[in-house]
């Protein structure tokens, strides 16, 4: 996806927003020197080590190494997809996502689809109050504690009994009724056209940006089935879509929580006492992009289940799912309802403040993973404990690596009673959304450059004067450092947030993040910064010519060496030879 946007774009976004200000408009910052500072958003501190610079359009916490553009920064603090975050801040700037960003190329125009779908949305929502058959589902609505307010969020409707509503209101000609079938909304078969939803109370569903993609309808008679969703179409992905979660974020900018309940009413009942951050899954499965999804917006989540047997299945499969996209970073539980309650029925015997206290109490994932395993195995037993490292492993795997992973893996080889490496899986790479943990080797000489460059973008022109050999070694460092050089030199204006995104989903982006570290520059003065470079590139200048040294030594005989070879050779003899350390 983020190569779609072309990289100018991302530059021209960046440097029209300003880091240091949208931070301070999260995290109120304090001046300090000619950089800015606040208690950390990302880990927990007493005094400031989060410091935002706006010469290098680059925030970064000393404490836990934290780093990024203001791209970055969205992406972390409002757990934001990268495209979400580039739409925020172009939007911001005044500027629209170029196409070949959002959508498929050259894909179809679905604005005639959203069209419709709000169109049938608001016939709906009249019919509600209109409809002499309505009076049923108003009386089913209130029955279930529902106010006229909370219907109105929701946008909740009611689609009349017979076969053509819809197809009489909206299908004026041939082709919309064909829209009609395309939007799910009109069933087709047998050359016969009928509407999909009859005599049903309708909960519009809407994406993240508000706009309506299809329904779930709930019967009012003895109609099957009891809920009857719109099926797959271009705009209405079930495994991508949560029911509640737009209205959520339009109850609070930033949940501190989201609850995921099984049904529309769930939803709609948690809401109307209070609890505005439930959302549901469309009568699919959690699926990975839901997960992702709902990770990305809140720091905390919940899943909630029934206490039955059917209840505990489906939690174990959601876990399985889960694993593979915890991180730690954001807490994960999973509340199981007394049997024969649902969170409708519950939040409304016993009220918003007990319910949440079952949501703070529920225990999380890692809790809830390891009571699920245990309840397998004898625990009194060798055989058993060995048999839990079975069952535990290829889960633990599932989990990106990281922190959580290892304390995963420490807790179990604690149950076990084996040290954490036997039972720890194989290491990957770590994922992006959490800091790795800093690596403290020293840096070489093309990093030293690599970082020098990337954090002080504007020395690069000290590069020009001194002799380029280095590039000769075409080692992926240097590679990179030249492109690096090159592309400061076609941009003089650029800063390091921009510098840093370029390489966003590239595989030298884990080498970028670290090296643009403002730790690797304690001790060095700004002014100094330029003479390390200098100093730097000689350094690489002397190696290539070492190794173009040997190289040409090395061959038999000196007739294999071309003319402009042994003219390079008799250079290279005449400069005084490196001495190694
Ligand atoms: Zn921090």
């Amino acid at each position: 996806m983020a190569g779609r946007i072309p990289s100018q774009f991302i530059d021209e976004v960046l440097a029209r927003t300003d880091v240091v200000d949208l931070i301070n408009s999260r995290v109120p910052l304090r001046k300090a020197g000619k950089d800015y500072q606040a208690c950390c958003p990302f880990h927990d501190e007493k005094t400031p080590s989060f410091t935002v610079s706006r010469e290098k359009q680059f925030y970064h916490c000393f404490g836990c190494g934290a780093h990024g553009s203001a791209i970055g920064f969205l992406m972390e603090y409002e757990r934001r997809g990268f495209l979400e975050a580039v739409e925020e801040l172009a939007h911001q700037a005044g500027l629209s996502l170029p196409t070949e960003g959002v959508a498929a190329p050259e894909g179809p125009d679905r604005r005639p689809m959203y069209a419709l779908l709000d169109q049938a949305a608001a016939l709906y929502r009249r019919q509600l109050r209109e409809h002499p058959e309505a009076a049923r589902a108003v009386r089913y609505l209130k029955g279930r504690g529902l106010t006229g307010e909370i219907a109105a969020t929701f946008g909740l409707g009611y689609a009349p009994p017979g076969w053509d509503f819809l197809l009489r209101d909206l299908g004026g000609d041939p082709g919309a009724h064909r829209h009609l079938a395309e939007c799910g909304l009109v069933v087709e078969q047998d050359g016969k056209r009928y509407d999909r939803f009859r005599d049903r109370i309708m909960f519009p569903i809407r994406d993240r940006r508000g706009r309506v993609i299809g329904f779930g309808g709930r019967v009012l008679g003895d109609d099957k089935p009891k809920y009857l969703n719109s099926p797959e179409t271009p705009v209405f992905h079930k495994g991508r879509e949560l029911y509640g979660l737009y209205e959520a974020q339009q109850a609070q900018r930033n949940p501190p929580r989201l609850l995921a309940v099984e049904g529309y009413m769930d939803v709609i009942a948690l809401a109307q006492f209070g609890i505005t951050y439930a959302v549901a899954t469309l009568g699919t499965a959690t699926t990975g992009e839901h997960i992702q999804l709902l990770l990305r917006a809140a720091p905390e989540l919940v899943f909630s289940f029934d206490g039955d047997r059917a209840g505990r299945a489906a939690a174990c499969k959601a876990l399985e799912t889960v694993l593979s996209h915890a991180t730690g970073r954001q807490e994960i539980r999973f509340l199981f309802l007394p049997e024969g309650e649902d969170p409708d029925t519950l939040v409304r015997k016993e009220g918003r403040e007990a319910f949440e206290r079952r949501l703070k109490a529920a225990p999380p994932l890692s809790d809830f993973l390891f009571s699920q395993l245990t309840a397998q195995v004898d625990m009194a037993s060798l055989d058993g404990r060995a048999r839990l490292a079975g069952l535990a492993t290829p889960l633990l795997e599932k989990v990106p690596a990281g922190l959580f992973r290892d304390m995963l893996s420490e807790r179990l080889a604690s149950l076990v009673g084996v040290a954490p490496a036997q039972v720890a899986g194989p290491r990957q790479a770590p994922t992006r959304r959490r800091p790795p943990p800093r690596d403290r080797r020293p840096l070489t000489t093309v990093q030293r450059a690599i970082a020098l460059v990337l954090q002080e973008p504007r020395i690069a022109p000290a590069a020009d004067g001194v002799a380029d050999d280095w590039r000769r070694l075409a080692t992926p460092g240097t590679t990179l450092l030249a492109e690096l050089l090159d592309l400061v030199a076609a941009y003089p204006e650029i800063r390091t947030g921009a510098l840093v995104e370029r390489w966003r989903n590239t595989e030298l982006e884990p080498h970028i993040v670290r090296l643009a570290d403002p730790e690797l520059m304690r001790g060095l003065s700004p002014d100094g910064t330029e003479a390390e470079l200098v100093d730097a590139l000689g350094a690489l200048n002397k190696q290539a010519r070492d190794a173009e040294r040997v190289e040409l030594y090395s061959r038999p005989s000196p007739s294999q060496l071309t003319e402009e070879e042994k003219q390079r050779l008799r250079g290279l003899l005449s400069e005084p030879t490196r001495s190694r350390p």
